[in-house]
């Protein structure tokens, strides 16, 4: 890896890197043994076997990076992540949904200020990185514009999202005067200032928290903006048993969130529905047939949600990805612990159906996947990033298995998703730019951000009045 550092300090921005096995996950699948890619600024420009592209492209002098003995993959894509709520890690371990979210993330929430959704997400963004995450979809948050100044210098993507809500039970009175034209306009006025920005680097999203906190008025007026400017929607949508029942009172339709969003043409193909757990069969093929994707958050569907029919969803063609949710609901934001989880509990969910696991279930291939270009197709990004293919970005991470928890490595792709830790991960680049390097973040100091995170959640938690009661017997 020194060779990377040496890159690093040049400027020539032609570079090949070769010797790898290198995982595309382009439409063949195409995984080469002996691999290179050739990354001029931003972009891949080439792709084959190291001796090809090594010669062809020698004329050139270009930087020679030699990643014997490691894997090369396209960046991780994390569909669903709150980085607002990164500072709110270890708030509401093992309470019930209701004080979950009205007395500890709600109060959490409504007291940050701008400069703590920045820290909240440089740290986050610290830990995205490490799990190899070279984009990410806020699922809606607390100041975005504090966002896009951490993802700037974080150097990754992102599709940024606010958290929106305009009615509903026990919000807190900062956001409960807020109308469906506020939650509109404020968006707007986020698109037209970060949309695009961080060389490209950064989009802006509408969002919708849930559809108990949302009025009619407020989906389809978001509905209709999304539409306007081209961007997407990311939703929470299906959550829990008594959403479905809630919408089946209030809105009058047969089943539950996703039978509603239908009946008013929310479902649409750039609507990115997270977790979408209690949905039935005749859901399943509606998300389908109108190509809404959907985001799995395994962790937080154990931990407070329940089972979701992702082997159906998939089965249906519904493009699945996967997301850590945030750190109040999973605690550990690792997209690499997400695809172990996700394998094993739809192999284990089949104990329901059948009276026995289906080992069979979400093989690697899948769950590779869901990380990757099922997570490009989710952010409406796939054209630039989610493979390894010519004309791409230049979005990839270098995985050494050569340590205890890989090795020995006699399937390289079910290793990848059954034994790779986050540690594996040593290196990152995201738009043709290193921004990991021996697992060392060279876009910020991680000590530093640590240790005003730390301050800023101490803070916030005060402002909040928030107390975690203390468990055992502390003498
Ligand atoms: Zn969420």
């Amino acid at each position: 890896m020194e060779e990377i550092r040496q890159q690093q300090q040049q400027s020539s921005s032609f570079m090949v890197i070769h010797d790898a096995l290198i995982v595309t996950m382009d439409a063949q699948n195409r995984v080469f043994r002996n691999g290179a890619v050739a990354v001029r600024g931003d972009t891949i420009v080439a792709l084959g076997q190291s001796q090809d592209i090594i010669s062809q492209f020698s004329s050139l002098s270009p930087q020679l990076l030699n990643l014997h003995g490691h894997f090369l993959l396209p960046g991780l894509i994390n569909t669903h992540v709150h980085t607002s709520q990164q500072l709110a890690r270890g708030i509401a371990d093992d309470v019930d949904l209701l004080t979950w979210l009205h007395h500890r993330i709600w109060p959490y929430e409504s007291n940050m200020t701008e400069e703590d959704s920045y820290i909240s997400t440089l740290l986050c963004g610290i830990e995205l990185i490490h799990s190899g995450v070279t984009c990410f979809a806020e699922a809606g948050g607390q100041h975005v514009s504090g966002m896009a100044r951490a993802v700037e210098l974080l150097g990754i993507r992102a599709c940024l999202t606010q958290s929106v809500m305009d009615e509903g039970e026990g919000l807190p009175a900062s956001w409960a005067k807020r109308t469906a034209e506020d939650c509109i306009q404020s968006q707007r006025d986020l698109h037209k200032k970060h949309h695009n920005a961080g060389d490209g680097r950064i989009r802006i999203w509408f969002g919708l928290r849930q559809i108990m906190n949302s009025s009619e008025s407020l989906l389809t007026q978001t509905r209709d903006a999304a539409k306007e400017l081209n961007t997407g929607i990311h939703m929470h949508v299906a959550e829990i048993l008594y959403e479905n029942q809630l919408v089946v009172e209030r809105n009058g339709v047969d089943h539950g969130t996703v039978t509603y969003l239908d009946k008013i043409k929310l479902l649409q193909n750039n609507l990115l529905a997270a977790h979408t757990v209690w949905v039935n069969e005749h859901e399943v093929g509606l998300l389908s047939r109108a190509g809404v994707k959907v985001s799995h958050c395994p962790a937080a569907a154990m931990r407070m949600l329940g089972f979701a029919p992702i082997k159906e969803m998939i089965n249906a063609g519904v493009c699945v990805s996967l997301g850590t949710d945030g750190a109040p609901s999973n605690n550990r934001m690792s997209m690499v612990d997400e695809m172990y989880l996700a394998s094993l509990i739809n192999k284990g969910r089949e104990v329901f159906g059948k009276g026995t696991t289906d080992p069979t279930a979400l093989p690697a291939e899948t769950i590779l996947e869901m990380a990757t270009i099922n997570g490009a197709k989710s952010v409406l990004w796939d054209k630039e990033i989610g493979s390894i293919e010519v004309g791409k970005k230049a979005d990839m991470i270098v995985v050494n298995p050569s340590s205890w928890s890989m090795m020995p490595v006699h399937d390289c792709i079910s290793s990848l998703v059954y034994c790779m830790r986050t540690e594996n991960i040593t290196s990152l680049m995201c738009n043709g730019r290193w921004i990991m390097v021996d697992k060392k973040i060279l876009t910020l100091n991680e000590v530093e951000v640590v240790e005003m995170a730390k301050r800023a959640s101490a803070d916030v938690l005060k402002r909040a009045g928030i107390q975690i009661p203390t468990r055992m017997n502390f003498v």
